[in-house]
């Protein structure tokens, strides 16, 4: 639906995050911790639904894929064969007044972007994050946390195809952290050293990658589209030749609109056989596929190409809240509102009295009791009726479930407020469940 505000500000997000408990800065009483956040009871509750409607999107509802959850700690071998440990650098510069570090390719200028200063020479820096298993902290010990979920997946190709008989074209996908040093970070939880990742490895017969490749951008743009993003603040940006990584033969990047520009939002990328062929190579393990459609039989082994669908959870929950959020104004009061589409929504029912009146709180808690049964609801009864839909418009409760006076003298029945028109419509108590199931899409 239209927006009164066609970019929102980042402060008014990062305000609306620790006033209602979505996103809080980490260990913030000992001043915080740079660019680490945790998330709040409703911002939890947001999250779990994003990452849900990933997992029934692309894993449940599909033949073609699989879940799978890899460990964090990986052995150190993966991470040289798949070239994170020689190439996953970005280009470091210090400002030798300030001391301010940049990413060299994400600057413009050759002087300092905080002082003027002169710049240092660019290194080369690894993001991987070092840790060392057991007591000896020595190189023979170390390990990584992992700057991606995707090589979990490729050392478990043979175990998945083994145990599910899956035949080309199938994906493997998981959801779960990753860890990048990143030299530089902020915009809230656009760009942090901890965050989500879900990610996608779709294996088909090479030849045939570049129609996956594009099927998955299709599959992934109607995704965003169908939990709500305004199809406008969403753009396509294939890579340039010059920044592809060393793995892929060519990626497109879903960007949204944010108020201080387009951001990446998720990489789509046509990673070839590079990584199933490296951990063949330094493995020794024949990571590869049997194809028994094919007559030939010196054709009939061959390594699948994979296209990688890569988005981050952080991110993608950071979009839903930039690009639901608006400020009406109604009757000279303004009000805010999270347009969150209701599968996404972390409270889907309010159940409020009209007041805390001892007749009507009985009634509210036994129809509050009721609508919990079946969604996730809240109730409340502090302040006027007002004050409370407005405080539920804000976390984007998409209805209010309103028990009044007359619901005990006459009808049985109660009030549905819908938050994006404010409509109201009156249900039998008996047909409340069916009636929310239906107003909210039926879709969980
Ligand atoms: P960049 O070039 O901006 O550093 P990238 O292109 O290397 O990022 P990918 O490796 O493609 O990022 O990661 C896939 C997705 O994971 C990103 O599109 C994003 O949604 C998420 N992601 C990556 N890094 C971060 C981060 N530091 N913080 C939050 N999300 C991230």
């Amino acid at each position: 639906m239209a927006r009164t505000l066609d970019h929102v500000e980042m402060d008014k997000i990062v305000s609306l995050c620790k006033r209602r408990g979505f996103i809080f800065q980490s260990s913030e009483i000992y001043g915080g911790l740079a660019s680490t956040y945790d998330y709040g009871p409703l911002g939890i509750e947001l999250k779990r639904n994003v990452r849900d409607a990933w997992w029934k999107r692309f894993i449940q509802d599909r033949d073609d894929m699989v879940g799978i959850e890899s460990a964090i700690l990986m052995h150190p071998k993966v991470w040289v064969a798949s070239g994170h440990a020689d190439t996953f650098t970005d280009p470091l510069v210090e400002c030798k007044a300030c001391h301010h570090r940049f990413r060299a390719d994400h600057i413009d200028s050759q002087t300092c972007p905080n002082c003027g200063g002169e710049l240092t020479e660019a290194r080369n820096f690894n993001l991987m994050f070092k840790t060392n298993i057991g007591p000896v902290e020595d190189t023979a010990s170390q390990t990584y946390l992992r700057p991606e979920t995707a090589q979990g997946i490729f050392v478990n190709f043979q175990n998945v195809l083994t145990a599910t008989r899956k035949r080309l074209p199938f994906g493997i996908g998981q959801i779960g952290k990753s860890f990048r040093n990143e030299i530089t970070t902020g915009n809230f939880t656009f760009r942090t050293r901890e965050f989500e990742q879900m990610e996608i490895e779709f294996f088909v017969k090479p030849g045939t990658d570049e129609e996956w490749h594009q099927k998955w951008i299709d599959l992934f743009m109607q995704w965003f589209i169908d939990l709500g993003v305004r199809e406008e603040k969403l753009r396509l940006r294939p890579h340039a030749q010059e920044e592809l990584s060393h793995y892929a033969k060519a990626t497109s990047d879903i960007e949204y609109s944010f108020a201080w520009g387009w951001g990446e939002l998720m990489g789509i990328a046509n990673r070839t056989d590079f990584d199933l062929k490296a951990h063949t190579q330094h493995s020794g393990v024949r990571l590869d596929y049997f194809d028994d459609e094919i007559e030939d039989p010196d054709q009939k082994h061959y390594t699948p190409y994979v296209v990688e669908p890569a988005l981050g959870v952080d991110r993608a929950l950071l979009v839903f809240l930039f690009d639901s959020y608006d400020e009406e104004t109604i009757e000279g009061d303004t009000r805010v509102v999270l347009h969150l589409n209701p599968a996404i929504a972390p409270i889907k029912v309010a159940v409020l009295p009209l007041s805390r009146n001892a007749r009507l709180v009985p009634k509210a808690r036994e129809v509050y009791d009721l609508v919990r049964s079946r969604f996730v609801a809240q109730y409340d009864d502090a302040q006027s009726i007002g004050r409370r839909y407005r405080r539920q418009d804000e976390i984007g409760t998409p209805l209010a479930v309103t028990v009044d006076f007359q619901t005990l003298d006459d009808d049985n029945a109660v009030t549905i407020r819908n938050r994006d028109t404010m409509q109201q419509i009156r249900v039998p108590i008996p047909e409340l469940v069916d009636t929310l199931a239906e107003c909210l899409g039926n879709s969980w």
